[in-house]
């Protein structure tokens, strides 16, 4: 097993990280043009999901390992807790990066390494800085101390500024197949190949939804309610009745999801300060802890937000489920699991209401994104499914 193995339908990408990670054993001011050859600064772009930052933290093992990326070494083993020495990161779970935290990466990434070949720095929200944020970076960019590797993580190439991207080798990753995506859920988490194919197309190839699909019972039914609801949705009372439902959904989701994510980070930190489980925390190290706490007490707001736009995509999948088959295309269902009732819809009902719908979606999230109080965007959203529904039933009365 290596840090490669976990990483699906990227193999181009792989190649190029892995010839650059054994080329690099010939210091970096040494190094050739060759195209596999190591270079300081790397920008990895792909749709979220796609494992943007999995394959970042692969390439730091790569390059922090003796052995390339073994997957089973103590480097391996802190890069994988997010814990090593010479491995710097920034991720943010803010809407922007903050100057100061890129000022205090850059003269981090002035230091030799302490134990590895490399000091790694990963940004994996890069698209988030301001202009004036990413000139800080740039100047880090252009003068790289010869032992230092930046591995940025951004959207596309259009989401940097042109001076960054100049600076930059660029690796497209592709969005994975369902294939892929179900092949991996198969071989790491040993889930059963229906579901996980099921999980793969539900989430539309987003590798992390999918494998909270394939393995967690409410986060599945959650999904399933929120799309029946919009299939049933049809009076005014349906409407207003329906928007809290859809936020107590998104509410419940973004609470499982924060808990998950919270008490990973807190097992991850205590391991990293040498803390064993269920031992009570020393004194000295609480402030630590608290530090960590508060951190995410305030990522709480942000992820209703979140748990709304998984909704929302949700919801824009079933619609595009239904205007394919109104316009006969032959692709696969992403809600192939209810086929049936998709295809009744489709057939019941002309595609311009389900583009209406789709826009009406589209114009949620845009509203909720500019602050309008998520209730009142659902509502409207939904009072444009209901017309779709209505429809539907007149041209099945007749
Ligand atoms: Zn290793």
């Amino acid at each position: 097993m290596t840090v490669w193995d976990d990483l699906t339908g990227q193999g181009a990408a792989i190649e190029v990280f892995r010839a650059a990670a054994e080329s690099s054993a010939v210091p970096v001011g040494t190094a050739t043009d060759a195209p596999d050859s190591m270079t300081h600064s790397w920008l990895i772009t792909g749709p979220p999901g796609s494992g943007r930052s999995n394959l970042a933290y692969a390439f730091a093992s790569a390059l922090l390992c003796r052995e390339g990326g073994c997957g089973v070494c103590a480097d391996c083993r802190q890069v994988a807790a997010r814990s090593h020495p010479d491995l710097a990161i920034l991720a943010t779970d803010r809407v922007v990066i903050t100057i100061d935290e890129v000022r205090k990466l850059v003269s981090s990434s002035q230091f030799s390494p302490s134990v590895a070949r490399y000091r790694v720095v990963v940004i994996e929200d890069a698209d988030r800085m301001a202009e004036r944020t990413s000139n800080v970076l740039l100047k880090a960019l252009e003068e790289p101390p010869e032992r230092t590797v930046w591995i940025l993580c951004a959207p596309s190439e259009a989401d940097l500024l042109p001076t960054i991207r100049s600076r930059v080798r660029s690796v497209r990753l592709r969005v994975p197949s369902t294939g892929d995506v179900a092949a991996l859920l198969v071989k790491r988490d040993g889930v059963d190949a229906e579901t996980a194919e099921r999980a793969a197309r539900e989430s539309q190839s987003h590798i992390g939804m999918a494998h909270r699909l394939a393995t967690n019972d409410e986060a599945r039914a959650r999904r399933a309610e929120t799309i029946e609801l919009a299939l049933s949705v049809a009076s005014v009372g349906d409407v207003v009745r329906g928007a809290a439902k859809l936020l107590e959904i998104a509410g419940a989701d973004a609470q499982a999801i924060t808990e998950e994510r919270d008490a990973e980070e807190r097992a991850a930190a205590l391991r990293s300060l040498g803390v064993e489980p269920g031992q009570a925390i020393p004194p000295g190290l609480r402030s630590q802890i608290k530090a960590l706490e508060d951190d995410q007490k305030r990522r709480a707001t942000r992820s209703l937000r979140d748990g709304i736009d998984r909704i929302l995509t949700d919801l824009l999948s079933l619609y595009r489920d239904i205007v394919l088959l109104q316009l006969g295309a032959r692709v696969e269902l992403v809600n192939e699991a209810i086929s049936a009732e998709v295809r009744r819809v489709a057939e019941n009902n002309d595609s311009s209401s389900t583009l209406a719908a789709m826009d009406a979606i589209s114009d949620a999230r845009r509203r909720i994104a500019a602050n309008v109080a998520p209730a009142l965007a659902l509502e409207a959203m939904l009072i444009t499914l209901a017309e779709a529904g209505r429809s539907a039933s007149r041209k099945v009365a007749r």
